[in-house]
């Protein structure tokens, strides 16, 4: 069965074996999925969609099934100790791991290298380790499926398992999302004004501040007057008493630490 992935049109000669670049900052994103067909148009909007165009960054979505060698292409099966549902097998992930990042233990990845397990096991998301992705060369990550994932990928083979919530989920892929999309979000050059991503929630240990935009007056609810002065020094206090405010309200354990 030949290997089935999406973006390939954006794939660089050469790529595919998996040489990286040393000399360019662009960032290589791997996805490991059964359903590769989930990825194919959600990476075509907006910033991302410019990042691609722009190559700071490959995204492609692999078929798990690919690395199987069994006629049938299992990529899953019962669980050790009964149980409910299936697992998805380590040999493949392994294969697929290797094929696509030149190792399959985790100490053996040049650095650069993170490879991720999505789980709800995992430590949570967030835009530290965003920030962390992004300066990777290359991100591959692994979609899990049914009950979850053979434990010995998550013993031996990934650098990270990573949860971007405490829930679950059906499947690892729309975790891929999030991560990718912040990631790619912090690729220099990836928003229109590099200093956006320095001023966003998160950044400096707080909330972003309130966005308002045209009419002043909405069925009387009035835009703060003093956006509406021209007062930079003004705007700037104002603006950071706000997203202190907002924090406490919202997220009053960002304030904690
Ligand atoms: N049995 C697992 C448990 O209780 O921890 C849940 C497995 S879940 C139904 C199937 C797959 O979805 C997981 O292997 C993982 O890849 C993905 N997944 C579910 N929730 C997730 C979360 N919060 N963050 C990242 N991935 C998640």
């Amino acid at each position: 069965m030949s290997r089935t992935s999406w973006f390939g049109s954006i794939r660089r000669k050469g790529f595919w074996n998996c040489e990286i670049n040393e000399s360019t900052e662009m960032l290589r994103v791997d996805i490991i999925t059964i359903f590769p067909g989930f990825f194919r148009e959600v990476f075509d909007y907006g910033i991302i969609r410019r990042a691609r165009a722009a190559k700071l960054v490959t995204v492609e979505a692999h078929d798990l099934r690919a690395w199987t060698s069994d006629k049938h292409h299992m990529v899953d099966d019962r669980p050790f100790g009964g149980g409910d549902g299936m697992v998805l097998k380590a040999e493949p992930i392994f294969a697929a791991v290797e094929s696509l990042a030149g190792a399959s233990r985790r100490e053996d990845f040049p650095e650069g290298r993170r490879v991720v397990l999505l789980s709800p096991q995992g430590r949570t998301f967030n835009q530290s380790l965003a920030t962390e992705f992004a300066a990777c060369q290359q991100l591959v990550l692994i979609c899990g499926r049914y009950e979850g994932v053979d434990e010995r990928v998550a013993e031996t083979l990934v650098t990270d398992e990573v949860s971007i919530g405490d829930y679950v989920l059906s499947g690892g892929e729309p975790a891929a999302i999030v991560v990718v999309d912040a990631a790619i979000r912090l690729l220099p050059g990836a928003l229109g004004s590099e200093t956006s991503a320095t001023t966003e929630s998160f950044s400096d240990g707080l909330l972003d501040y309130p966005h308002y935009t045209r009419p002043t007056d909405f069925g009387g609810l009035q835009v703060p007057e003093v956006l509406l002065t021209g007062h930079h020094a003004e705007i700037a206090r104002w603006r950071r008493e706000a997203a202190l405010a907002k924090t406490k309200r919202n997220r009053p354990d960002l304030l904690k630490g």
